[in-house]
């Protein structure tokens, strides 16, 4: 992308006619203008019709069409960083619709019981619906159950590794953006604490709780991905309430089992356990992607 205008970034929603009145004049008045804007609509408007007759075929849309679109669009232009792009890009349009909203609105709902609550039960709020919305989010990310088309895009140029990463930050970067949106919305109602602070407590637990249910997702389907992940943490929940000591003393039987949950609860805790464990889950998940694309390869 040679023109630097910043209109520039909304030709792919011009194409897809999803703009607003004002902006989509805006884009107009600057394609009459600029001939490299022009050259870069065209490329979006392929992707944009790829997308809708697939989306006349099948019940959700394959990414096969787009791929095709793109391998054109990467003949075009070499450069890496704009075929990255391009590959993130198409990814939005791809997942599953309901990720985004259900996302937000799942985020909402946790702003404003937040600031309701009020005090410093808000920041707990927040910490405990973030990563959430995050596994609900990547437990649907990627798999037959979620992309009717995946089969066929194990076929295509693009490796279904580099689709699932380029969906992960898509979607990570959603659920991030969300989360920080979150913190600074809430503490701008209620002074409960520090921004860092509060990004901190929801960031590292994200991270790992999001890495398990995507590699649950590609094992045990979506459905049963956001079940486990959710109960894991509401079990995080009790597990850290017994630590702060809010139940008594436990009786000597019980006092196993207390221990382990209290390791658990501390294990939620553990910033840097959990980036290498959330590292560690990615790692395995991409490796099960490129089995798929193996299993494929020798039934072909
Ligand atoms: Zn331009």
């Amino acid at each position: 992308m040679s023109c630097r205008s910043k209109l520039a970034e909304l030709l792919p929603f011009y194409a897809a006619g999803s703009l607003g009145e004002e902006e989509r004049r805006a884009v107009a008045a600057h394609l009459a203008a600029c001939a490299d804007c022009r050259a870069e609509l065209a490329f979006w408007q392929e992707v944009a019709s790829a997308v809708a007759a697939e989306d006349r075929l099948l019940p959700a849309p394959s990414p096969v069409l787009v791929d095709r679109a793109l391998v054109g669009a990467q003949r075009r232009r070499a450069s890496p960083f704009v075929r990255a792009w391009v590959l993130l890009a198409a990814q939005v349009p791809l997942v599953r619709r309901e990720i985004w909203s259900a996302s937000a609105l799942v985020m909402a709902l946790g702003c404003l019981i937040a600031i309701l609550q009020g005090g410093s039960a808000s920041a707990s709020i927040i910490e405990a619906v973030a990563p959430v919305v995050a596994a609900a989010g990547l437990a649907m990310l990627y798999g037959p159950e979620s992309d009717p088309g995946l089969e066929l895009a194990l076929a295509t140029p693009t490796s279904p590794r580099q689709v699932l990463l380029a969906r992960l930050v898509v979607v990570y970067g959603y659920d991030l953006i969300l989360g920080v949106a979150a913190s600074v919305g809430v503490l701008a109602v209620v002074p409960a604490g520090l921004l860092g602070q509060l990004i901190l407590g929801w960031l590292a637990p994200m991270a790992f709780l999001s890495a398990l249910a995507l590699v649950l997702s590609m094992v045990i389907g979506t459905g049963n991905a956001i079940t486990a992940a959710l109960m894991l943490w509401l079990a995080r929940g009790l597990a850290s309430g017994l630590r702060m000591g809010t139940m008594g003393p436990p009786a000597a039987p019980e006092a196993a089992f207390v221990a382990a949950l209290q390791a658990y609860a501390g294990l939620w805790q553990s910033t840097g356990l959990l980036f290498a464990l959330a590292a560690a889950l990615l790692a395995v998940a991409v490796a099960l992607a490129g089995q798929g694309e193996r299993l494929v390869a020798q039934k072909a």
